[in-house]
């Protein structure tokens, strides 16, 4: 089975395009976290820009679509787009329509008035169950609004849904956008020959969300570093006491396969060796810094002789790919761990490595501490991320055009 970077190699490019004069439907993943009807992170329509602008300097009028929160086919106004096409306006400077649906009569006939240079924005994806469904009438619908498609959703391509899957044969051309073809090849270079020492850096909550990632990473990887609640359930299954803290108990025979995985592949484990805890997160004001964790506490975060034995792992990386916080990085007290490691990672792009963030939380993080520009990339990507990195092709890839068809 080819790569998610060989099967887009063998796809139509955005570039490829003629959009002059065309209407452009655009697959963003503008799914933004919005407070208050206002967007409180930009990153994904920044990130959203190149493709756009290409377009609409080549001429095109884009239609941009996208899911928003689970809104389960119905239409609430809490999943409205409206807050997203204010943010569009913001940052792209540019008027941003926003139609009142994503089919259906009135769409088409606002869509059919589009000139080269309009933007529009349809409404939540996901307000119709033949989204998520990837329903044939839904997706045709959808294709009929334009002659070209493009995708720039990475964040979205993993799934099987009409607007990822189902409209690309529907129409004329569909194409790889920008933001695609950058999160295909950045990520790609973690499983493609690697530069070498390779460190992955693994934590947040589960062990089970990122197992496929981590095995499929084993055979390339030098040393594997973990953190976060994961390093609680690996810790248990070593035997070690973790008091009251969160374990994923159906998970525990999973670490096992992790750590024999690693072993089998000769990659160096460390785990922490002191910990942040409380007696829960209420009480983060009066967490502190233990080697053995008492049974009345939790553990939030790695402790301070773990950061630096973690950062002296990560200084003579040539490549380090992280995914998951080392601790609660939410909360003030408890974000030491994972700030200390992302400087650490920081710093390897600075001496001319590459460092590889995935992750919604784990790029969330790298933002609150100011780190994103100093890594070489942060993946928009949460699923699709850990799928492409599991080795699986993604089926929004799979659904473009073929270059030479
Ligand atoms: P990502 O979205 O980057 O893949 P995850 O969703 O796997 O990351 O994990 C992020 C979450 O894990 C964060 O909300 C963080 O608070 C939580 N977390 C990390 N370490 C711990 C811990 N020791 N105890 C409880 N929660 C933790
Ligand atoms: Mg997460």
């Amino acid at each position: 089975m080819p790569s998610s970077a060989e099967a887009l190699a063998g796809k139509l490019r955005i570039d490829d395009l003629e959009p002059q004069g065309r209407r452009v439907l655009l697959r963003a993943d503008l799914n933004l976290p919005v407070q208050d009807g206002v967007v409180t992170d930009m990153t994904r329509v920044t990130a959203m820009l190149p493709t756009l602008r290409t377009l609409l300097a080549a001429g095109a009028a884009v239609v941009v679509m996208s899911h928003r929160g689970r809104p389960n086919g119905e239409t609430p106004e809490e999943f409205s787009m409206a807050p997203v096409a204010e943010a569009m306006r913001l940052v792209l400077g540019h008027e941003v329509i926003l139609l009142e649906d994503c089919i259906g009569d009135k769409v088409e006939t606002a869509v059919q008035a589009l000139v080269p240079g309009d933007v529009a924005l349809l409404e939540n994806l996901r307000c119709h169950p033949g989204e998520t469904a990837n329903d044939a009438e839904f997706a045709c619908r959808l294709a009929s609004l334009a002659d070209l498609y493009v995708d720039d959703a990475f964040g979205a391509v993993h799934r099987a849904h009409a607007s990822i899957i189902g409209v690309p044969p529907l129409v004329e051309v569909a194409a790889v956008g920008h933001l695609l073809e950058l999160e295909v090849q950045m990520l790609s270079r973690c499983l493609d020959e690697p530069a070498k020492p390779f460190v992955l850096v693994a934590g947040g909550a589960k062990v089970s969300d990122k197992l496929d990632a981590l095995a499929n990473l084993m055979p390339l990887v030098d040393r594997l570093i973990i953190g976060g609640a994961m390093a609680n359930t690996v810790l248990t299954y070593q035997g070690i006491d973790m008091g009251n803290s969160r374990i994923e108990e159906d998970a525990i025979e999973l670490a096992a396969v992790l750590l024999e995985c690693a072993e089998l592949n000769g990659v160096e484990i460390l785990l922490p060796y002191d910990f942040v805890v409380a007696a829960d997160l209420g009480d983060a004001a009066s967490a502190r810094v233990v080697r053995q964790v008492p049974a009345t506490t939790m553990v939030f975060d790695i402790g301070p002789e773990s950061i630096e034995r973690f950062a002296s792992a990560i200084a003579d990386a040539q490549t380090v790919l992280w995914n998951g916080p080392m601790g609660v990085f939410e909360i003030d007290e408890l974000a030491g761990g994972t700030q200390g490691i992302g400087s650490a990672i920081a710093d390897v792009a600075g001496r001319g490595g590459i460092s590889i963030v995935g992750g919604g939380d784990t790029a969330a993080a790298v933002s609150a501490a100011g780190l994103s520009s100093s890594m070489t990339h942060v993946s928009t990507g949460g699923g699709a991320t850990l799928d492409l990195l599991s080795g699986s092709v993604l089926p929004g890839i799979v659904a473009l055009t073929d270059r030479c068809a």
